[in-house]
Order: structure tokens, then sequence, then C-alpha cells
């Protein structure tokens, strides 16, 4: 805290909104926070900042603010304000009462990236010690989660391998699937600097992303390729580095399973893997491949930049390992300039995974069934761990519909909004017998809930966030919680009316446990953040301020793995009935399912999703521009405005999701990764026609 003139001081914190994580300081009048001021030391903005972090903070003392938590017996009821006590002992009460009744499993969590890494640490705490299962879950589920699985598998770390910094290093840049612009805006005008400055773009998007051409920007290849065919493209881009001789051999040769890449490079050289024999699904010509292939393997250093248009697929594992294929093969991992870059959507996606919020693993990555780190945990909690893996989101839902998943407690999500096939959640949220929100607002979950806990927004909270780089940085309480408790201490209070008895005092003790359990965060502590502004893991002892680049020396799995990435067509067809593709991706001035921009003023600069159709596509049908569009998919129906532009191709339709009554997860169908579950949001199949206004 620095205190300025009287009654004026400010508050170094971290943006709640995108993975990029920048600083800011909250400027104050007494206990009235009047502007964020982007912090100049803050090291993943540099002072810079966007109009989310920068404007849209007035949601936190928003008039809609939930502030008494509430209980009801049906969800038809009224809601009912009771004391804080009575609420949490009523939860406590109706997750024993049907654990007593349906088995310990019958019950489970949800967590949020948008908490803190205290937060969620302690939600999977109480599930695996007092729940005693580990149906615990992250939103990560439905945006990240094949990044998780796709590094592990080939470098041996869930996590992004550079420093944003690094992408001043690069000579070559490609972005896969990601709108920076949008997105992440603060990195991309690092990234647009470097452009102008020289260096090559390559853009693998079905969309023209603002990156395509923006001012003094040029891609230099745009690979316009057709929804659900990642995995084709970057199969065809290997087989061009493979079979022209591009690849780095002294690279592989010292820092790579021998086997494995003679199994991979015999599998993408197969004629079927040329961009010649891919093109007709890709919709990219093959030439175009064969010249960002020659152009990413010798450019120089050469970093790939990826989004949810990479993971949020059925083969969303399989386009994650498909890119560290390429950055292994041409020797572009363990240095400056280089390396595989998630663009992690939420503020602490990164650092919800960290935490050890899926139902396979423990904190820092260690999964259940491994006897060792289970013990450590287990010693540690005084408790016993199952060593079986819990339900996923979508199983949470299964689960709910066959009758054995009962009760659930959701801290800082709504899954009827952001989950696709609302139908499908909201059938399974209603079929549950208690229900527990702990959020901000009544969101469309809490329509279905039974028990609702105030939560508290960033400006309410201590504790950490980490960033897209690994970097884990502190959130600073600017003002005590409207609702009179901290989100750790309503999970802690429900944990102690469980019987499993925990006891912090600050979430710095928090921290302190997380660190001596988990060995990538051994030197992270509340202090060390407050001397050194922020750390990116692994900070311990052998790195005790942090980790900028990983993988330096060698691969973090020891051997870097190649894996084979067969291209299978998405079970999403179009057919005559269904002949569009339908994408989606989000604005630079809203946010997600948009509870907090909508609640600012940066609904004046976007006010309400629309659908971008191309103007083929929009002549055939008779529609315009302005025009209401039904859209009707195979899992439900919905009605946006039509924008006809030229970014989407022929054959493509694209919307944004940031409100709750254009209902694009209406249409969403349950198709998802085979490896994580995380839903195929990027390609359905719809058909449109122009309806009157609805
Ligand atoms: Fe916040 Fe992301 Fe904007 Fe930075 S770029 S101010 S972290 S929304």
């Amino acid at each position: 805290v620095i205190a300025k003139g009287q009654g004026e001081h400010s508050v170094t914190t971290t943006c709640a909104y995108c993975g990029v994580g920048c600083g800011f300081k909250a400027e104050m009048q007494g206990s009235e926070v009047v502007r964020m001021v982007p912090w100049k030391d803050g090291r993943a903005n540099e002072g810079h900042a966007c109009v989310k972090g920068r404007f849209a903070w007035g949601y936190a003392t928003h008039a809609d603010r939930i502030t008494k938590p509430m209980i009801r017996a049906k969800i038809s009821d009224p809601w009912r304000e009771v004391s804080w006590e009575e609420a949490i002992a009523h939860a406590a009460s109706e997750f024993r009462r049907i654990q007593d009744k349906h088995g310990r499993n019958s019950i489970g969590a949800l967590v949020s990236s948008r908490c803190t890494n205290e937060e969620d640490y302690l939600v999977q705490k109480l599930v695996r010690a007092a729940f005693g299962n580990n149906n615990v879950d992250t939103c990560a589920r439905v945006c990240h989660s094949p990044t998780g699985y796709g590094l592990k598998q080939t470098l041996g770390e869930s996590a992004g391998t550079q420093t944003f910094k690094s992408v001043e290093k690069a000579d070559v840049i490609m972005v896969v699937g990601a709108n920076p612009t949008d997105g992440h805006p603060v990195f991309a005008s690092r990234m647009k600097r470097r452009l102008r400055a020289g260096a090559k773009l390559i853009v693998l998007d079905p969309r023209e992303i603002d990156l395509v051409k923006s001012p003094h920007i040029r891609a230099d290849h745009h690979l316009k390729l057709r929804p659900g065919t990642n995995v084709a493209v970057l199969t065809a881009l290997a087989h061009v580095i493979v079979t022209e001789g591009l690849f780095n051999e002294r690279f592989i040769a010292e820092r790579c399973e021998k086997q494995a890449f003679a199994d991979w490079r015999e599998f993408v050289a197969r004629p079927a893997n040329s961009p010649e024999a891919l093109e007709a699904d890709s919709g990219v010509p093959a030439a175009e491949v064969r010249a960002a292939a020659r152009l990413y393997a010798t450019g120089g250093n050469a970093a790939i930049y990826y989004g949810l248009g990479v993971t949020e697929h059925s083969q969303g594992s399989t386009a994650v390992i498909a890119i560290a294929n390429l950055a292994m093969a041409t020797g572009n991992v363990g240095r400056e300039g280089v390396g595989v870059n998630p663009l992690r959507g939420q503020n602490n996606v990164q650092g919800s995974c960290d935490m050890g919020s899926f139902p396979h693993e423990l904190p820092g990555y260690r999964h259940v069934s491994d006897t060792i780190s289970r013990e450590l945990f287990e010693h540690a909690w005084n408790v016993s761990i199952q060593p079986e893996p819990g339900l996923r989101i979508p199983n949470m839902f299964e689960a709910a519909l066959d009758g054995s998943f009962r009760a659930l407690y959701c801290q800082g999500e709504d899954p009827v909004q952001s989950d696709p096939n609302t139908q499908h959640v909201q059938a399974a949220l209603a079929a549950m017998e208690c229900v527990v929100v702990q959020d901000l607002f009544l969101n469309e979950t809490a329509k279905f809930a039974h028990v609702f806990l105030p939560g508290s927004s960033f400006l309410e909270k201590d504790g950490t966030f980490t960033n897209a780089e690994r970097r884990i940085s502190r959130v600073r309480k600017v003002m005590p919680p409207l609702a009179g408790k901290a989100d750790w201490e309503v999970t802690m209070a429900l944990s102690n009316a469980l019987g499993y008895p925990m006891h912090y005092e600050h979430p710095s003790q928090i921290m302190d446990e997380i660190a001596r359990l988990t060995p990538t965060f051994a030197g992270v502590s509340f202090d060390k953040l407050d001397r050194l502004g922020s750390l990116q893991w692994p900070c311990n002892e052998h790195s005790p301020e942090g980790t900028p680049t990983m993988h330096v020396d060698g691969f973090v799995r020891g051997k870097g793995r190649f894996m084979i990435t067969q291209y299978v067509p998405t079970d999403e067809k179009v057919t005559r009935k269904f002949p569009l593709l339908l994408t989606t991706g989000r604005v630079l001035s809203q946010y997600n399912v948009g509870a907090q921009t909508r609640r600012t003023e940066n609904v004046r600069f976007y006010d309400e999703d629309k659908l971008e159709i191309h103007p083929h596509d929009a002549e055939e049908r008779g529609i315009r521009e302005g025009d209401w569009v039904g859209i009707q998919s195979r899992a439900g129906d919905t009605v946006l405005r039509a924008k006809v532009t030229t970014r989407v191709q022929p054959g493509v339709v694209y919307t944004t999701f940031h409100f709750p009554e254009s209902g694009a997860n209406v249409i969403t169908t349950d198709n998802s990764d085979w490896a994580t579950n995380c839903p195929e949001y990027k390609v359905t199949a719809v058909e449109l026609v122009r309806v009157d206004q609805p």
C-alpha cells in the first residue's frame, strides 16, 4: 500500500480478466476505488492495459451483487435470506444427508479459474478431505484441459514454455486458433510491435482475425482452414518439414526420444499426410501449407501461440500434441523467442490447474493413483484419499441424470451459460437434490440452486493468480468483502461444518501449505512475491527466483516425446439439413459469459452477440445486415442478429457468447475432446433462416 495525499492511497493488485495477468494500481479515495492505473513495474504488462482491466471493474459494487446468504427448499420457492451460520450448516447437513443415502461419491464441486490459487486449492482439499472423494473439476475442463494433457505427454509439464517478453526475440510467429487482439490485448500489442519490427506471421484460423490485416501488419500466410481440421493442417506442416529435410537433427538427437521420433517421422511422411492429400478436407491450398512450413522451420526463432481454437475440438489434445511436435522437430524449444505458448482465456486457468482442481490430479499435476504423492497429502491432511479419479464436469451431469450424483458445490462458475448443450446441463442440475452456488450474482446456474453463498470480487480478495506465462502475482484486497466473508473463509467454514477442521488465518498460510506440498511452488511465499513483484514457477531450490523459460537444458520429462497425430474428422458433419459450420470467439470489450463486463460501461462498445455470415451464404438465404436470423443445430435453436462480412469464409458462420439471451450454448453439442472431454464448442453444424424480431 502506497500512501498518497490525504485520504488517497493505492494498492497494487492483478487484473481479474484474461490470462495476461496485468498488474494495476487501484487508486483509492478513502475506502472507494476511483481508478485502476496500469502498473509500470508489472512484468506482464509494463504499464499497459486494455479496456476491460482499466475500465470494467465497476461490477464489483454493482447493485446486482448479492450480499446475503440465501436458502430455499425447492428451486420453485422464493429465496430466504439467512445468516452465514445457517446457510453453511444447511449446506453441510444436506451434503452429509445425501452422502449417507447415496454414498460418498454422490456429491462434488466445481472450482473456477476466476478464483485465486488459494481458493482453488482449498476447494479441492475440501472435496478430497471432507467429501472424501475426487469429484472436483475446474472450468479449465471446458477451455484448456487439452493443453494440460498434450504438453504433459510431449514436454513433461502442463504449461507454456516462455515469458510474454520472449516474443520480442521471435523471428517467426505462428498464431493458431487464437485472436490475441480481442482475447489477450496487452500481449497482442507486444506481439504487434515485434511484427511491425519485421517478424514474419503465420495465422491458422477459419476467420480473418484482426492480426491477418491490421495497420502495418499483414500475415505472410493465412491458412484459412475449415473448422475442425487443425490436426490435418498441423500434421501437413510436419509432413513438409520431414519430407523436405527441414527438421533439426541435432536437437532431436540430443533432446528427444529416438524411437518416438522415428515412428513419428515415418507417420507424418506418409502421402496421406501431405498438404495435397489433406487439402480437400482442410480447404487450405497445399502450396500455402508448404510455404508456411518452410517459413516456420527455416525463418529463425519460431514461436507458436495458440488458443481455444485449438483446444475446443474433438481432437483438441491431438492438436496440442501436433503443435509440440512441430516445436520439437525444428528445435524451437528451450530458449527465448521460441516455444509453445497457450494463451489462457481466464486470469487463473493456469493456477486452477496447478492447484489440483482436476479429478485425477493432486496439486502439482500428480496423479491420484500415484501412491507416493497420495501418501504425502494423506499425511499432511490426516485423511485417506481415494486412488481412483473422480468425475469430470460432463460425467457429473450424466451421473446426475442417472441418479447417482445428487449434490454440487459450485464456486465462481456458471455452467448453465458457459457449458455446451444448455438444455442437458439444466436437466442435470434440476435432477440434483442440493445445488450450492457461490457467486457475485444470481447467475443462470443459481436458478437451479438451493443454497446461495455470496462470493467476493477480486477487489475484496487477498491471494494470487497465475497467468499464461506461469507468473504468480499478488491479488490484494482493497476493500472488505461486501458479504462479510472472503471466499476462502466460506470454504473453510463449510469444511469445519462437515467435520473436517481447517484453520487458516490468512491466504498466505494456504500458500505456505501449497509450497510445502508442491515442488514447483516450493520457493513461493507472499513475502517473496511482495519483494520481487511476481514469480514464474517452477520456483524452488534450483530456481529460487523462478523460471522464465522452461526446458532449457532438457525437457521436464527427460527426453521430448513425439506422438502420432492421426487426423480424425469430427462427428459434427455438415449435411443438407445443417449445411454451415458455426464457430465462436470473443470481442475486446466483453468477457466470456459477460457476468462482469455486461454490468459495466463496456456495453456501450458491444451490447449484443451477433452472427457473422459471408455475403454469399447471406444472399442465398435472403439475409441482410441487421436481420434477425434463426439458427438451428442438432442440439437446439436460437436467434441472433446478422452481420454480413467477408471475415468469415463461405460455409462458416461465427458468433460471440457474451450475452445469456443469445443462447450460443443452446446450439453447441455434446461432442468433446477424446482425451479430456473439453467440449467441441468450435464446430457446430447449423442452418439459418431469416426470422421476424424475436
Ligand atoms: Fe486485464 Fe487481460 Fe486486459 Fe490485461 S489484457 S488489462 S489482464 S483483460
